[in-house]
């Protein structure tokens, strides 16, 4: 499989025939349905005849991707029909590598998080196999535990903060240190991973996606993952825009004050230095107003009319708005016809790792065709 995620939320073009097509229908029809749809109700949903529906939600079914439960309670004549709720087989490891955290969760088909493991710890000591290892010992933690339940894992995926090539591979992380590691080899070096598709993403673009899913909200916006270094995931009409090579985002290294403060990458006055984590620490107004200087040539240039703060940010988000509000108002052209909206990331410090679970959990509501042939 391809290692960095796919960002399509509607189904792969890739579907070989008309049953992986009807199947995937039938599954997202379920899943969009709250109120336990009965095959009849599918069938008149999708259009599909009866009998066609009935031997999709077997096979759906026999996968743990469809469960049957009670009928929802109804009025009218007739006998109630048995209905189809997601199924509780398939889930998904989402990861994270930070600079001073590992990650690890499970998060099964419905999106609820079913494991989920956090352990604090400076990373920048660690060359890449060693904090991948520690990684795999948390992962064997949440597999362990999401197998008690009875929980399959469709695949794994990994945040990095740094840059991601199409096949995984990291070819730069500056505050982790890292220069072309291997991540998805290192990975399948853990017991815990080595059965496991794994795919690997940038942070901020994980944690993007996680909140378009989470929120099904604003379709365009522009997600700011702060942690010791600052990344964005810039989502445009309901898609993640990756930039030409897949590095786009890299809102940490924007000049803030020309004569500043070195930054990890050689340049001076980068926004890292004045609103990353630590910086953070030590003047909460100083990087409130920094953010804002950057936040506001990215309105300036995108008009992109949301701004949500994740990451470290999302905790003290109400002690940052003011300042943030305030470089905004006075750089944004616009911020007197239509001030851009702030606010906090929904899923919180978990939303690069969940995000990561789920980017996978997509890829099997998307195709249950490919988790039943490997199911089977
Ligand atoms: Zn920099």
């Amino acid at each position: 499989m391809r290692a960095r995620l796919s960002t399509r939320s509607s189904a792969p073009v890739r579907q070989s025939s008309v049953r992986a097509h009807n199947l995937a229908l039938v599954l997202h029809t379920v899943a969009n349905n709250a109120d336990r749809p009965s095959r009849a109700a599918v069938a008149a949903t999708t259009g599909l005849t009866r009998a066609t529906v009935s031997a999709l939600v077997d096979d759906l079914i026999a996968g743990g991707l469809l469960t049957e439960v009670g009928p929802a309670p109804r009025t009218g004549a007739g006998r109630p029909a048995v209905g189809l709720v997601l199924g509780d087989t398939p889930a998904a490891l989402g990861l994270e590598i930070n600079v001073d955290y590992l990650a690890a969760c499970v998060v099964d088909l419905t999106g609820a998080v079913r494991q989920r493991f956090v352990e604090r710890a400076d990373q920048r000591p660690a060359d890449p196999g060693q904090a991948l290892t520690a990684l795999g010992g948390l992962a064997a933690r949440a597999r362990a535990g999401a197998e008690a339940d009875g929980l399959i894992l469709a695949g794994a995926a990994l945040a990095v903060p740094g840059l991601v090539t199409e096949d995984g591979l990291v070819r730069v992380a500056p505050n982790l240190g890292w220069q072309d590691v291997d991540a998805p080899a290192l990975l399948r070096g853990a017991p815990a991973l080595a059965d496991l598709p794994i795919a690997v993403d940038n942070e901020a673009n994980l944690a993007a996606l996680g909140e378009l899913r989470v929120t099904g909200g604003d379709p365009t916006f522009l997600y700011v993952s702060g942690e010791v270094g600052i990344g964005a995931g810039l989502v445009l009409g309901g898609e993640l825009y990756r930039g030409v090579r897949g590095w786009s985002g890299e809102i940490g290294h924007l000049t803030v004050f020309p004569d500043g403060r070195l930054c990890r990458c050689g340049a001076r006055g980068c926004l890292e230095q004045y609103a990353g984590q630590e910086a953070l620490a030590d003047d909460e107004q100083l990087a409130a107003s920094a953010l804002g200087i950057a936040l506001a040539a990215v309105v300036n240039l995108l008009d992109v009319p949301v701004i949500v703060l994740g990451g470290a940010y999302a905790p003290v988000f109400e002690r940052l708005r003011d300042g943030i509000g305030t470089e905004l108002r006075q750089r944004v052209l616009t911020a007197g016809l239509a001030p851009a909206e702030l606010r906090p990331a929904a899923l919180g410090a978990d939303a690069a790792m969940r995000g990561a679970a789920d980017a996978i959990i997509r890829g099997v509501r998307d195709d249950p065709a490919d988790w039943l042939r490997r199911a089977g």
